[in-house]
């Protein structure tokens, strides 16, 4: 059979869902974004004061957007149901149809939202190579375009803190730096997909505003290592967040009573956030762990992500997610690898647990 490449697989995060007659999952590697609302940060949401978000008096969403336009050093915030929605939103604002977006080849924006912006937001994306899903200055100058008639129109450098398929990798403050510079020369906008951007924070000990000074638009996920139900926030100047406020409009994005949802986030804020760290440590307890197993090869997880390849022990990660959900444990394939991700409901002790399962599971 062939090998199909591993962008074919990248996304296919399957079986979400385990089969009928599987036992209740125990350990849940799978993705971050599976976390349950605590039971505290359940009372916060009952409390929450509500308005409606529409007519622009929710009380609670503005006490968040107020809190992440602070935290992330921008004038103005904006509250939206999912990540996707900031970056269609954020693309959409800063974009014509038809002008280029430059972004990794495992970005996020070309392998996880449906084709989206082919579909709505007009735009091509030059995927850009680089090692662990970073690029550096000389690859953008490398994708710069002669400004002919020919030639797409070059508006917006996307990129993406914690690099997902890249590993959970962190972007060192200073590649940003130098990355966002060619933008700048070259009078592009610049737009952060800040999905896991407080695990970056974390791991880096960078404050969010340091960390996202020179880019015009960023958002955070409050459903990933946060652990809220819903909602994320995009941020950035006035004028951009009032721009965009038409799309959130037109796309349906505007709610009602969401200071319900938008209380679990600020309760996140409050409680999951350095707690992060906890969740770095688990993954490099499970990587070391994970080392030991003939055949597996791990790559040093910076953030709450491993991903380790298990072509050396001949068992596909298909094989080895249904063998491991027959136990109750959950983990994802992505790329040709097996991801497995710490977050808000997986204990230290379930690591010891998990890395013997999966021992068993590829010695069966
Ligand atoms: C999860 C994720 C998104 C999308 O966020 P949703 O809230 O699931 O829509 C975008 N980019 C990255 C890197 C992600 O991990």
């Amino acid at each position: 059979m062939v090998q199909a490449p591993s962008f074919a697989r990248s996304t296919s995060f399957a079986p979400a869902r385990p089969p009928a007659g599987a036992p209740p999952v125990r350990i849940n590697l799978y993705s971050d974004t599976q976390t349950r609302p605590t039971p505290a940060m359940k009372d916060a949401m009952m409390r929450a004061e509500m308005g409606d978000e529409q007519h622009g008096d929710d009380p609670t969403v503005h006490l968040l957007c107020d809190r992440m336009a602070a935290l992330m050093g921008k004038e103005a915030a904006m509250f939206l149901p999912s990540g996707t929605m900031c970056n269609v939103i954020a693309i959409l604002t800063h974009c014509q149809k038809g002008d280029e977006v430059l972004a990794h080849e495992t970005s996020h924006i070309l392998h996880s939202e449906g084709g989206t912006h082919a579909a709505l937001t007009g735009v091509q994306i030059l995927p850009l190579k680089g090692e662990r899903g970073l690029f550096t200055a000389d690859d953008v100058r490398a994708a710069i375009r002669p400004r002919t008639r020919y030639a797409p129109p070059q508006k917006l450098l996307e990129v993406e803190q914690t690099a997902n398929i890249g590993g959970g990798v962190v972007w060192p403050l200073e590649q940003l730096k130098a990355v966002t510079a060619v933008a700048r020369e070259q009078g592009w906008n610049t737009h952060m997909d800040g999905a896991r951007l407080m695990n970056a924070c974390v791991a880096a000990g960078i404050a969010p505003a340091e960390m996202v000074a020179d880019f015009d638009s960023v958002w955070l996920d409050f459903t990933k290592g946060l652990g809220a139900p819903l909602g994320a926030v995009l941020c950035g100047s006035a004028e951009f967040i009032g721009q965009a406020w038409r799309w959130k409009q037109r796309l349906g994005g505007s709610m009602r009573q969401a200071g319900m949802v938008a209380a679990g986030c600020i309760h996140s804020l409050d409680h999951h956030v350095e707690r992060l760290a906890e969740d770095h440590a688990n993954a490099k307890a499970l990587a070391r762990g994970l080392r030991q197993i003939e055949g597996v090869v791990v790559e040093e997880p910076d953030t709450n992500l491993v991903f380790f390849d298990i072509k050396g022990t001949g068992v596909s990660v298909e094989e080895l997610q249904k063998r491991l959900m027959a136990q109750g444990i959950m983990v994802s394939g992505l790329g040709g690898r097996v991801r497995a991700c710490t977050h808000l409901d997986v204990t230290a002790a379930m690591i010891p647990e998990a890395v013997s399962a999966i021992r068993e599971a590829l010695a069966a």
